[in-house]
């Protein structure tokens, strides 16, 4: 039986993206997806100009560009109240960071990605299989399906998730649940009682609780996920998170949020998981990436980004061991180099997604006034909580003088702390 270089288990928005990164680098992919099509929840995503700066330089931007919404702000509101607290003007931003922030549909997403690896001589695509078996051989890795079938790759990458089998080779430990549970979904824009503009992505932020709404696919479809924390959960109840609990923790909050609960989808529910960050993801011949590798809450909107990151780095890292055998050692250094740029940040992310949620979701009336002057304050150009994310700050606008004629700060450390990655 042949030799494949990579094997990906999971063919999601991570493992496809990676996959069609390496193949374009000459890296050959088998991709092993469990479902018996690829496929997405059908919600919304939101992709941060760090995401599209990355995918424009791999020439992957211009497949998603077309079924993308470029909207013109980010804005944060009080969901008890009403109150506006703050924007992030999202043209400015584009300016700044050289890329674009997006929003579309979750499929659009994976059609453009599966759509161009099903075009690439260098991917082979298999549905109906389940990663179960995985053997380090050492100088190879085998890795068996659910049905039988066996494949025998140089490295194996997991791109299989939250729930991921192959982290269980590397990283002993389980996802943690966070007690809070979304409702979301992308429904026709008319059948949606919409408070707020076509072209805003707006953050409704209230006592354990925040709703978020965007248009995807071109404004036809308008995208809520509802997130709240279950008392449910909190009791001991089997049955959490469930409707009538989520029309009871929404009925306290101003009209425009209230407005928008009926058009949830109601039919299906996911509670919030997380990982701790990991030390490593790699052990031997076996690799991770996307949630398999960093799972986070998504309360920075880059779980997904994050994966394609991992795929772009993945694709820096593989191609100079070239087509022959890969010798462990050579290949160990193309892991480590990849875990250099990948873990210690991605990590990051996963703590400060944490801290960003406490922020949204705190309780209680002087907390609340205290997270809401702190936004309402914040000056619409000041970009020091995202600078860290969404940077490097383009060398044009950092060469900018500011109004006083100082030059404006570039690459801020993030507000919130970070958390050193555990194991
Ligand atoms: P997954 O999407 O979970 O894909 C894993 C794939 O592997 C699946 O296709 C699965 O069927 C397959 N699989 C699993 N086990 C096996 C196996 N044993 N063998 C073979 N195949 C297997 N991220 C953003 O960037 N922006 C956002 O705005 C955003 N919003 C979010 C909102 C919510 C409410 C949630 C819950 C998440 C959000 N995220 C967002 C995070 C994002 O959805 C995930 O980080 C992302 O989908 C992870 O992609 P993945 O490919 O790593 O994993």
């Amino acid at each position: 039986m042949s030799t494949d270089q990579v094997i990906m288990a999971g063919g999601g928005i991570g493992g496809l993206g990676a996959a069609l990164m390496l193949a374009r680098r000459g890296v050959k992919v088998r991709v092993l997806e469990r479902a018996p099509e690829f496929g997405e929840v059908g919600a919304g995503l939101q992709l941060a100009p760090n995401i599209t700066r990355m995918l424009k330089e791999v020439g992957v931007f211009e497949k998603i560009a077309p079924v993308s919404v470029f909207p013109k702000r980010l804005v944060f509101m009080n969901a008890k109240t009403g109150e506006q607290l703050t924007t992030l003007d999202l043209a400015d931003a584009e300016r700044r960071y050289g890329a674009p922030y997006v929003v579309l549909h979750r499929s659009d997403l994976l059609n453009a990605l599966l759509e161009a690896a099903q075009a690439e001589e260098n991917i082979t695509l298999h549905t109906h299989s389940m990663v179960e078996g995985i053997e380090d051989r050492g100088d190879r890795v085998v890795v068996r399906t659910a049905a039988g079938e066996e494949y025998t790759g140089e490295l194996l990458l997991g791109a299989d998730g939250l729930h991921s089998r192959v982290r269980k080779e590397i990283v002993h430990d389980e996802p943690i649940n966070s007690g809070y549970v979304a409702y979301r979904g992308a429904v026709p824009v008319e059948d949606v009682d919409r408070r707020m503009a076509m072209d805003e992505v707006v953050v409704w932020m209230g006592p354990g609780m925040h709703l978020v709404q965007y248009p995807v696919r071109a404004g036809k479809l308008y995208n809520q996920v509802a997130v709240f924390r279950s008392q449910e959960f909190l009791e001991g109840k089997e049955d959490w998170g469930t409707p009538e609990e989520l029309d009871r923790t929404y009925a306290g909050m101003c009209e425009s949020v209230r407005v928008a609960i009926p058009s949830l989808q109601r039919n299906a529910r996911w509670a919030m998981f997380d990982r701790e960050p990991a030390a490593t993801w790699t052990k031997g011949r076996v690799s991770l990436l996307g949630d398999a590798a960093h799972a986070m809450l998504q309360y920075l909107a880059q779980g997904a980004g994050q994966s394609l990151l991992d795929g772009a780095a993945l694709a820096r890292a593989l191609p100079v061991l070239g087509e022959g055998a890969w010798s462990s050692e050579a290949l160990a250094d193309a892991l480590q180099t990849y875990e250099d740029e990948r873990v210690a940040f991605a990590g990051t992310v996963q703590s400060t997604a944490r801290t960003w949620g406490d922020i949204w979701h705190v309780d209680g009336y002087v907390p609340m006034i205290l997270r809401d002057e702190v936004f309402r304050s914040r000056d619409v150009y000041d970009y020091s909580f995202v600078d860290w994310l969404y940077g490097p700050v383009q060398d044009a606008v950092a060469a900018q003088p500011a109004a006083d004629g100082a030059a404006q700060p570039v690459g801020a450390a993030p507000v919130v702390p970070s958390a050193a990655p555990a194991e």
